[in-house]
Formats: structure tokens, C-alpha cells, sequence
């Protein structure tokens, strides 16, 4: 067969993830620019991911899932942690827990100061306004105009206020919203991208209601193995999809969307890396960028929990069957009860110790024991509240583990690598304990079962506690890092620095990780390049 010609497009975007759903849609509006959105993943149609309870499923299976492991982390007593990915149209936000929340005014105002013009909190607020539908909540505070439903929890577990209550004991005032004030300290249930009970990703939002639109192609089912160059001007993509491997050009601009693990995998295979490494791997040089893959952060996090007698919590029993065919009847029936749940339905910021300018730490609640993401059932009933530290200091990397491009890359987060963030974690712990052992809980309260009564409050018990068992709570960003210093990968128009026509747009170029869930922010992110390129910035 005669080789054919390779398919032309105006932009190609790698990626439907959070950030890559919105670029799609942004700039499919202009009908005279044709946009190819290419997906790794399949479709998203799927009860598991629209029933929100499917969210322990999702963990659990390889189907929608890129189902990712860390290297050995050296100060996690050589463990490898699970990370979770979504490979399916919407990435992750088809997969994550679905709390919205945009971070700390004072993240962005540091991105800006540090060198990044245009990012500050009154340059992104329009942003994240722009694509919100919250109509119930206060309009000073939240968009009502945008297609991504943000909504309060139908049906939350009364253990959930249990848990505010006895947040509120310990000092963190109920939160109606965080998103209505400067400082976000205290507890709430959370807001969470759902509409009418069911999960509403970036593909429900951004690609359901624009599939008409010719000048969008979609592709799903196609990986890309990396970015064409004609020099140093990105020319298009290479492709492995359902015909085989294919070429695709792009006339105006390759947008990598493909998330902080991916998107840095690509430009290391495409040539763009650290020069002396790409070389070992025998990967001809486009340019030497050192910082791709440098610059990797992640929210650790840890965890206790309790018991609870009166099996209100979501559990593992003989009582949960009928309890759960009842639950899906309802929610067939209501779109609410339990199966509408985002698992993680409360939380809240606090501060690890007095004095300091913002929270830095989250907390999460769940109405159910879990275990190794919910991959290990625990018999019985009871909550469980994590803790993560907010702003770590330390460092990771992605790089390559081989040329192969269908070969996951290496991840190492190097987590706790910096003497800085043990402490947070620690204090992070003393106050999910406290807030378990609180007397609030009343008739709800049981017995800690982790750490449990043989671990003890001094520093060296809970540190071990914390090597042993700290897992992620899935918000990698920063491998493709914004910025101006050697070790920035992209300008703060996210062109990645010293080539043409390519830019990344997802959580991999946040300089600094945000103070709080990482869903929203990588939507306003895909908002922000909308804007550079469609010249509205
Ligand atoms: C289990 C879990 C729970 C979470 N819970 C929350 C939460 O409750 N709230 C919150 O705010 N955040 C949460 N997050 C984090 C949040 O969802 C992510 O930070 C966000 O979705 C990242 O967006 P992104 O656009 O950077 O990447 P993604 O949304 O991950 O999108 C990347 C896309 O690129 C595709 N891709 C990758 N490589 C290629 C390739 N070579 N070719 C083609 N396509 C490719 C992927 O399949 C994927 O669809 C959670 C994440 C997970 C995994």
C-alpha cells in the first residue's frame, strides 16, 4: 500500500484530561480552527464512573485507570506507593474524588511574584468563575454561568457531621464554603463536581455538549509516542491508535495535555530533556532542557481511623448487602443516598503550628475504613480522616526507564526528602487523632484502630507510623515546571522554552504545588492557555 499523506489539523491536544477537555472546548468555539483532541483512554461512558460510589471500582480496576506505581521511596521505609491515574475521557476528573477546590489565593500571588506574570489570584479567579455552574451558592463567590456543575452533596452521611462537629471541638469552625473568604481554615462538606447525584468530569462539562462541532476531532484509543519537529518547530504528532501507527501535523501549535506524569514522559521521547540522559537512552537531542521531568510534587498523605458501632459508616458486613441493594434502588430511582457519595464527603484546613500565613494542612473524611485506596476491604465498620501536608518542600522526578514509549516512566517523588515536611505530616496526625478521639462523636465514638493504641504521641512512634504507612493523595503536579530559572520547562504562556508551536497545559507546569485539591486549578489552567491563544489573555 502507498504510504498515505499524514492528517493536518490547526491544533492538536494530547490529552483529555481535565486541562485538555477545556482547551478543546475553548478553542473548538472559533469554527474556523480545526482541533484534533487525541485520548490515550476510551470513552467515558460507563455507570462506574458516573455513580460516584463507583469511585472504590475505578481504584481498583485498569480499565480507566493508568494504574501507576512509584519507585521504592527511600524515606517511606522503601515502599512503592500506588498511583492511580485516569485514562479515559476526562482523565482523572473521570476517576478522582470529585471535591472542587481551587487552592489559596496567596498560591497564585506566589506564582506570580516568583516570576510568572498574569498568574496571580485576580488574573485565575475569572477563570475558575468563568467555567463554573454553582447556582445555589453565593454569586460573589462562585460562576453560575459555565458548564461544570458544582454542587453540594445530595445525601451526606450523618457521620459527616459527626465529623464536623467534632472538628469544631478541636478548634476548626465549621465551613459553610471555602471559597467565600481569604483564609479557608476550618472544617465543611466538601463542594463536589457532581450535577443531580451523578459525577460531572471534564468530559461530562466541556466534550458532551460540543461533540457536534466539526471542527472537533476526537480521538480515543490513541496513544502518542511523541512530538514531530522540523527543527526546533513542533510540527505535528506520531500516534498508536485502533489503524496502526500514524503521523498527524498540526498547522498552528502541539498542546501536551497529557498530566504531570505523561506530559514530561512525551517531551523526553520527543528529544526535549536533559541532554546527557536522552543520549544514554539513545534519543536523538532536539534540546537540552534539564528541568523536564525535575520539579515533581505531591500531596502526602496519612490517615487514622476508628471504629464505629452503629454501622452507619459504609462497611464490610452482613448488614451492607441489603443495605447496598436498597442504596442502588434509591439511587436509580433519586440520583442520592449513598451511592451519590463522594467517599471523601468532609474536610478542611488547619495549621500545623500558630503563627503561620496560611493552613498547611488538609483534611479528608471518609464515612468507611479504608485501606490501601480502598483496594484492601477491612471487616467492619468505622471513619477514617486524612491528613496531608499542603506545601512540601521536597522534590521528585519523572524520567524515562526506556525509550519505549509504551513503557511507563519512572516515577520518584522522593517524598519526605526534605527535613521540612515530616513535621507537618506529624502535626497533620496529632490532629486527626485528636478529632477522632473527641467526645462530639458521642454514641458514634469507638475505639482508634489506627495507629492505634500501641502507637504513642511522641515524635519517633508517630514519624515511624508515618514511614510506614503515608500514602499519596493523587495530585502530582510541577514535572513541567513554569518559571524562568534553569530548571523551568515552560514561560508563563506555557510554551516550553527554546522551541515553536508547543506548549504544555495541565497540573505538570504549576511552579509550586496549591494549598488544597488539584482538579480545579488544572481546569483553570486549560482556561488560561485558552485565553494565550485565542488572544484574550
Ligand atoms: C483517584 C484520584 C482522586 C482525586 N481526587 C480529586 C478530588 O477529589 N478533587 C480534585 O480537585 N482533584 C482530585 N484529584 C486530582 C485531579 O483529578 C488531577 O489533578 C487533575 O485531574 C489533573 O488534570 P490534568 O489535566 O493535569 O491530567 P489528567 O486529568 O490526568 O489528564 C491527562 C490525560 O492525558 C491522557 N494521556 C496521557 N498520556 C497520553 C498519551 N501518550 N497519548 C494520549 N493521551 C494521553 C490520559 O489518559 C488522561 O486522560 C484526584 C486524582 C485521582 C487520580
Amino acid at each position: 500500500m502507498p504510504p498515505q499523506p499524514d492528517e493536518q489539523t490547526d491544533y492538536i491536544i494530547v490529552g483529555a484530561g481535565s486541562a485538555g477537555c477545556v482547551l478543546a472546548h475553548r478553542l473548538s468555539e472559533r469554527a474556523d480552527t480545526a482541533v484534533c483532541l487525541i485520548e490515550a483512554g476510551g470513552e467515558n461512558r460507563s455507570p462506574v464512573i458516573d455513580t460516584p460510589m463507583g469511585l472504590p471500582l475505578l481504584l481498583r480496576g485498569r480499565r480507566h485507570n493508568w494504574y501507576l506505581e512509584t519507585e521504592a521511596q527511600g524515606e517511606l521505609r522503601g515502599r512503592r506507593l500506588y498511583w492511580p491515574r485516569g485514562k479515559v475521557l476526562g482523565g482523572s476528573s473521570s476517576i478522582n474524588a470529585m471535591i472542587y477546590m481551587r487552592g489559596h489565593p496567596g498560591d497564585y500571588d506566589d506564582w506570580a511574584a516568583a516570576g510568572n506574570p498574569g498568574w496571580a489570584w485576580s488574573d485565575v479567579l475569572p477563570r475558575f468563575l468563568r467555567h463554573e455552574h454553582a447556582p445555589g451558592s453565593d454569586p460573589a463567590h462562585h460562576g453560575s454561568s459555565g458548564p461544570l456543575h458544582v454542587s453540594d452533596l445530595r445525601s451526606p452521611n450523618p457521620l459527616s457531621l459527626d465529623f464536623l462537629r467534632a472538628a469544631e471541638a478541636c478548634g476548626l469552625p465549621r465551613r459553610e464554603d471555602f471559597h467565600d473568604a481569604q483564609d479557608p481554615q476550618g472544617c465543611g462538606l466538601y463542594k463536589v463536581t457532581q450535577w443531580q447525584g451523578r459525577r460531572w468530569s471534564a468530559a461530562n462539562a466541556f466534550i458532551d455538549p460540543v461533540r457536534h462541532r466539526g471542527n472537533l476531532q476526537l480521538r480515543t484509543g490513541c496513544r502518542v509516542t511523541r512530538v514531530l519537529f522540523d527543527g526546533r518547530r513542533a510540527v505535528g504528532v506520531e500516534l498508536l491508535g485502533p489503524r496502526g501507527r500514524q503521523r498527524l501535523r498540526a498547522r498552528a501549535e502541539v498542546l501536551l495535555c497529557a498530566g504531570a506524569v505523561h506530559s514530561p514522559q512525551l517531551l523526553l521521547l520527543s528529544g526535549i530533556g536533559d541532554a546527557a540522559a536522552l543520549r544514554a537512552l539513545g534519543i536523538d537531542v532536539v534540546l537540552d532542557v534539564p528541568g523536564v521531568g525535575r520539579g515533581l510534587q505531591d500531596h502526602l498523605d496519612v490517615t487514622a481511623s476508628m471504629r464505629e458501632h452503629l454501622h452507619a459508616s459504609v462497611g464490610v458486613g452482613p448488614r451492607m448487602l441489603p443495605r447496598l441493594m436498597a442504596q442502588a434502588w434509591r439511587y436509580a430511582g433519586h440520583r442520592d443516598g449513598l451511592l451519590s457519595s463522594n467517599a471523601a464527603e468532609a474536610g478542611g484546613f488547619a495549621r500545623s503550628r500558630p503563627g503561620l500565613a496560611r493552613p498547611d494542612l488538609q483534611l479528608h473524611f471518609l464515612p468507611s475504613l479504608l485501606r490501601d485506596h480502598g483496594r484492601r476491604l477491612v471487616w467492619g465498620y468505622g471513619v477514617t480522616l486524612h491528613a496531608c501536608a499542603l506545601r512540601p518542600a521536597s522534590r521528585g522526578t519523572i524520567s524515562l526507564r526506556s525509550p519505549d514509549p509504551l513503557a511507563p516512566p519512572r516515577i520518584d517523588p522522593a517524598y519526605l526528602s526534605h527535613p521540612d515536611d515530616l513535621p507537618v505530616l506529624r502535626q497533620g496526625l496529632r490532629l486527626a487523632r485528636r478529632v477522632l478521639g473527641s467526645p462530639a462523636w458521642g454514641r458514634h465514638a469507638g475505639v482508634e484502630l489506627s495507629p492505634g493504641p500501641g502507637v504513642g504521641d511522641d515524635d519517633a512512634a508517630l514519624d515511624a507510623y508515618i514511614r510506614e504507612n503515608a500514602e499519596t493523595i493523587y495530585h502530582p503536579v510541577g514535572s513541567c515546571r513554569m518559571g524562568h530559572d534553569a530548571f523551568a520547562v515552560v514561560d508563563s504562556r506555557l510554551r516550553v522554552r527554546g522551541v515553536d508551536a508547543l506548549r504544555v497545559v495541565d497540573a505538570s507546569i504549576m511552579p509550586t504545588l496549591v494549598g488544597g485539591n488539584t482538579n480545579a486549578p488544572s481546569m483553570m489552567i486549560g482556561e488560561m492557555a485558552a485565553d494565550f491563544l485565542l488572544g484574550r489573555a
